[in-house]
């Protein structure tokens, strides 16, 4: 098997839904005591936080080549960025490391070509919601149109994520007001949600809405799967 190189701690509550979930899938696939080889390093998130707020990207540039160099140093053969919103800088990681970066946006895409969905809703911090990154490479490389939330939704998704979801707090109220936010994209012409932001998974589920959801953390976590036993080159 590869070896994974994880970056994490962004927030802590989902890199460990991702441990889980990529050692579930080596073993699902691989049967007996198999899990996978993991190089982890956890950020604290208490410093790249104040960096999004602030608008200082090339610090966090930094900050991410910094740990990406190293888990590359001690022996791990594809990177897995554990947030969406730190995708912001991940062309620029993936051109100064030598090992291949497994971009959130292109798995999910091709979960969304697999099921023929041409329109899309989607969740995630504001970062995320608001800037592009994610937006333009969904529609450029895969021609897939998003819808996001009007802009005082935009504030609630975002305010859950960085002061509950982060901190482990899961309210019922906050589930039910990500549920109507869903099903307004849904009005507005989504056929499918994307869970664009690592934690949102441990808030709202498949069960919880007739919406189809495609869940950014699952997803991400079997494409590193597939990367560790051999099925994905990654890009
Ligand atoms: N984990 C989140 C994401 O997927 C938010 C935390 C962050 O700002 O990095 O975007």
């Amino acid at each position: 098997m590869k070896t994974i190189g994880l970056l994490g701690g962004m927030s802590w509550e989902s890199t460990l839904v991702y441990y889980r979930l990529i050692n579930q899938g080596v073993r699902e696939r691989l049967g007996g005591l198999r899990s996978a080889p993991i190089i982890l390093n956890s950020l604290d998130f208490a410093e790249v936080e104040p960096l999004q707020v602030s608008g200082d990207w090339p610090g966090l540039t930094q900050l991410l080549l910094d740990a990406a160099r190293r888990v590359e140093q001690a022996g791990a053969e594809g990177l897995v960025v554990a947030t969406n919103t730190m995708h912001k800088v991940a062309d620029e990681i993936e051109s100064s490391i030598g090992i291949p970066l497994i971009h959130v946006v292109d798995v999910t895409a091709a979960a969304l070509e697999r099921d023929g969905i041409e329109r899309v809703g989607l969740l995630g911090t504001r970062f995320t919601m608001e800037d592009g990154f994610w937006r333009d490479r969904l529609q450029r490389r895969f021609g897939i149109e998003t819808i996001v939330p009007e802009p005082d939704q935009m504030t609630t998704i975002n305010q859950v994520i960085f002061e509950e979801l982060c901190h482990g707090v899961i309210r019922d109220d906050s589930r039910r007001r990500y549920l109507q936010v869903i099903a307004s994209l849904n009005q507005r012409g989504a056929r499918a949600v994307i869970l664009g932001c690592t934690e949102i998974g441990m808030l709202v589920g498949p069960d919880d809405i007739p919406v189809p959801l495609y869940d950014t953390t699952e997803l991400h976590a079997a494409a590193a799967v597939d990367f560790a036993i051999g099925e994905s080159d990654a890009s």
